[in-house]
């Protein structure tokens, strides 16, 4: 069979039964999928032989890169040994005892508990059980509210997307579930009217403070936010926000959870984003990097303020059957490995981020970019109509939409969320393939610039 023919089986086939996640079906069909077959270090590719620069790193995830040879084997023989054995009734099993202990080794000094879970959503529903548990045992049973931000990402299972503040996600299927608060998010650019970057900052931490007085702070249970928001846009947060929040949170007896799915193993130059803004999270749900997602895991790291509240109130009725797989924790725990012995935190913080940083700002000059950003291996582009006033395109141009698909064809994977375009590639990304990302980047822009110029 030719690989033309197969291509299109698959896609017919894929479009018959496949219903993939976040995609509107009929639009899918008229365009046909594209079938990644393979890939290796920052490279995919697909069925009719492009090589793409991923990035994307997967969808945050794939931290070390792709072929890794020693997470295969370690996976392989796991598989031989205890391929499944659950974690409930008094039993566990090696290799998620090694992960919860390397998991408390790297975490920030004061959180020494894991529970396991299969997924970054999974991970943020546990916390809000988790977070009200804590407090009902504490005796303080009213304080249930879960205080996060529009435009967040927190996952797509009922309770991760009610803590998530995307508006879209709450119209389908009568979300958000009651007693969680959406404040704003801290995203310059975009909202920032005339107000300087470190205003703007202090404006929406200070929405934290207003609405905890609101609804009482003996009835908020938690703040929980992303250091750097992913998914609704790589957003920033000036450098007046946090240490607001931070001075908040002191003042209020509320937990803080640092959801660290993305930011978590590296990609910020720390081992994990909190770390990077000096907070000190209650909890932290963590996922995707964990594995380099070479297969599906994710967890709630516990301090152990909460965690001995917990130990001391009996059962907590929460759980999952792959809480803890065992080759799921055997990936994790060579990925932690290679993460470690390859300094790769260190790599991005000290090379490649600094580097990506310079590179990426050049995009800055473009006449389609408003606003070039980076912290760490995350970046974003505004596309606007007019620089100066920040004027945004018409919505049905989709312009952004337009623009990914120009740097796929340019051999680039780059995502658009709106007219933001974003990347997050591997971390062992190296500075000659950044400045061949950025070089993509900047045809897309170019091919972008000129479809829009010629329906001027
Ligand atoms: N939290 C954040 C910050 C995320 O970016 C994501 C996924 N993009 C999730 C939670 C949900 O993770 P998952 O898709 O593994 O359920």
């Amino acid at each position: 069979m030719s690989a033309e023919i197969e291509t299109s089986r698959l896609q017919q086939l894929d479009h018959a039964h496949f219903m993939h996640p976040f995609t509107d079906h009929n639009d899918l069909g008229a365009k046909g999928t594209r079938i990644i077959e393979r890939a290796d270090g920052v490279y995919i590719e697909d069925t009719a032989g492009q090589k793409i620069l991923d990035g994307m790193a997967g969808l945050w995830c794939v931290n070390v890169g792709y072929g890794r040879k020693s997470i295969a084997d370690a996976v392989y023989e796991q598989m031989q040994t205890l391929p499944f054995y659950n974690s409930f009734f008094q039993c566990t099993h090696p290799p998620a005892v090694e992960l919860a202990h390397e998991l408390a080794t790297l975490a920030p000094e004061g959180m020494n508990h894991v529970f396991f879970t299969g997924s970054g959503s999974e991970s943020n529903d546990t916390v809000l059980r988790m977070v009200r548990h804590y407090w009902a045992l504490k005796g303080q049973p009213e304080k249930q509210v879960m205080i996060t931000r529009e435009n967040a990402y927190h996952g797509s299972t009922v309770a991760a997307a009610s803590l998530g503040g995307m508006k879209p996600m709450h119209r389908q299927g009568g979300l958000p579930i009651p007693g969680i608060e959406h404040i704003a998010q801290p995203y310059w650019f975009g909202e920032g009217g005339a107000l300087s970057a470190d205003e703007l900052g202090l404006k929406a931490a200070q929405a934290l403070e207003a609405r905890i007085q609101a609804v009482g702070p003996d009835k908020v249970a938690a703040f929980m936010a992303e250091p750097v928001q992913g998914a609704g846009g790589v957003i920033i947060p000036p450098a007046s926000y946090w240490p607001e929040v931070k001075r908040i949170l002191a003042q209020y007896d509320i937990l803080l959870v640092v959801d660290e799915v993305i930011c978590g193993f590296g990609r910020t130059g720390e081992w994990f984003g909190c770390q990077y803004y000096d907070l000190t999270p209650d909890l932290m749900p963590i996922a995707k990097g964990m594995t380099s997602g070479y297969l599906p895991m994710g967890g709630v790291i516990v301090a152990d303020k909460v965690a001995e509240v917990l130990a001391a109130g009996g059962e907590f009725f929460h759980g999952y059957t792959y809480s803890g797989h065992p080759v799921a924790a055997a990936a994790a725990l060579e990925n932690l490995r290679i993460l470690k012995e390859e300094k790769i935190p260190e790599y991005v913080r000290d090379v490649a981020a600094p580097y990506l940083a310079q590179a990426w700002l050049t995009l800055a000059d473009h006449p389609l970019v408003g606003e070039a950003r980076s912290l760490g291996l995350m970046g974003a582009l505004e596309l606007v109509r007019h620089r100066e006033t920040r004027e945004r395109f018409a919505e049905s141009l989709k312009v952004g939409e337009r623009c990914r698909d120009y740097a796929v064809e340019a051999g680039l994977v780059m995502r658009a969320v709106g007219d933001t375009m974003i990347i997050a590639p591997p971390l062992v990304i190296t500075t000659e393939q950044i400045d061949e990302l950025v070089t993509k980047a900047r045809q897309a822009l170019d091919m972008t610039w000129e479809a829009l110029s010629s329906e001027r």
